[in-house]
Parts: C-alpha cells; sequence; structure tokens
C-alpha cells in the first residue's frame, strides 16, 4: 500500500523490543522467544490452554506494544505465532472469539488489542470469529490482585449475546495468560450458553 510505504519511510520501523531498525520485530527477538505450545492442565474451566510463548522479554515487549502503541503493526505477526497452535484444537466447528474489554475501558484505550489480534487470526486462517462475548460489569485492573481475588474481581463479568453456541468449539483469544481468571469468567459465560468446548489461546504465559 502506497500509503503504508510512505509513512515506513517517514517513520522507519523498529523493533518494539529492542529499538533495531528495518521492522517492527526483529529475526534476534524472534530467536529469543521461548515457546510454549500446549500447556498442561489448565483448569479454569477450559478444556484447553494453547500459549505461543513464556511471558518474558522479549514477549512482554511484543504485548506492551499491542496494547499501548503500534498495535496494527504487531498484530499480524502475532496472530502468525497463535496460526500453528489454533491447528491443534480438535473439532471442525471452531469460533474464535475474543476477551472483549469493557466500553469504558475500550474509550480510553482507543482499541481492544485481543480484538486485533483476532481478527488478524481470523484473517490469516479463515476460521470465523464472533464479538457476542461482551463484558457486562466494569472490573479494576486485575494488576497487582491476587490470584483469589483476580477470580472474585471478574466473576460472572461476562455475558454471550450471540446465538446459541451449541456444537461450538470457543476459542478465547487473549494477550497474556496469568491465573486464568478472566478466561475462566468467559468460559463459564459461553458454556452457559451451549458451547461444547471452549480453549483458551494466548500469545504470553506467565
Ligand atoms: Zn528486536
Amino acid at each position: 500500500m502506497v500509503l503504508s510505504r510512505l509513512l515506513d519511510l517517514l517513520f522507519p520501523p523498529r523493533c518494539v523490543s529492542c529499538a533495531a531498525p528495518g521492522s517492527w520485530w526483529c529475526d534476534e527477538c524472534s530467536r529469543r522467544v521461548v515457546p510454549v505450545g500446549v500447556a498442561p492442565a489448565p483448569g479454569n474451566g477450559l478444556d484447553g490452554l494453547l500459549a505461543a510463548a513464556v511471558h518474558r522479554d522479549p514477549v512482554t515487549r511484543l504485548v506492551k506494544a499491542l496494547k499501548y502503541r503500534h498495535a496494527k503493526a504487531v498484530a499480524p505477526g502475532m496472530a502468525a505465532m497463535l496460526a500453528p497452535l489454533v491447528r491443534k484444537v480438535p473439532g471442525s466447528d471452531v469460533l474464535l472469539v475474543p476477551v472483549p474489554l469493557h466500553p469504558r475501558r475500550l474509550r480510553q484505550r482507543g482499541h481492544n488489542q485481543s480484538a486485533l489480534l483476532t481478527e488478524a487470526l481470523s484473517e490469516s486462517t479463515g476460521l470465523p470469529m464472533s464479538t457476542a462475548l461482551i463484558r457486562t460489569r466494569y472490573t479494576q485492573t486485575q494488576t497487582g490482585l491476587g490470584r483469589a481475588e483476580r477470580h472474585r474481581n471478574v466473576r460472572g463479568a461476562f455475558d454471550w449475546t450471540g446465538a446459541a453456541l451449541s456444537s461450538k468449539t470457543v476459542v478465547l483469544v487473549d494477550d497474556v495468560y496469568t491465573t486464568g481468571a478472566t478466561l475462566a469468567a468467559c468460559a463459564a459465560a459461553c458454556r452457559t450458553k451451549g458451547a461444547r468446548q471452549v480453549w483458551g489461546l494466548v500469545v504470553g504465559k506467565r
């Protein structure tokens, strides 16, 4: 695209992790990623958890870039990290569902990083996505909360507003998995509406 080439000329891309010029995510940082794959026994109401990487540098910087700056630039590359993992989900009726933000948080941030990630993943894999999962309650940030507090904070905060999910395998897409509290609450909302299986798919796992 002409415009993006022009922007690259005016603002040459630099690696969001090490600032090396040339691209938003350099080969050197890419080689430092510690892969996870299928995470063992996730619990939290999930049938399985798939994680692209251990959540530490340089992946933490990549996730930060998706959340706060350069989101559109890094989303396709991060989706490429998730694409081989989503193929491991059993069943054919797979539906990609981003973890939603509350409208108030969405206004503050300007974009939902999980939705951007899911859009890029849907585009590259051809799998359908839905944004019918919504956050019905504003919750304080999970940062700084302990495991039990995190679960209490988000329990019952989500609702599936789309058609019944019977026979569907829902794949919840998020940037980071910490205690799984958010995915547990999302999974519960999807199961209430009939989802047969619910998987988690994340970039970084703490
Ligand atoms: Zn780099």
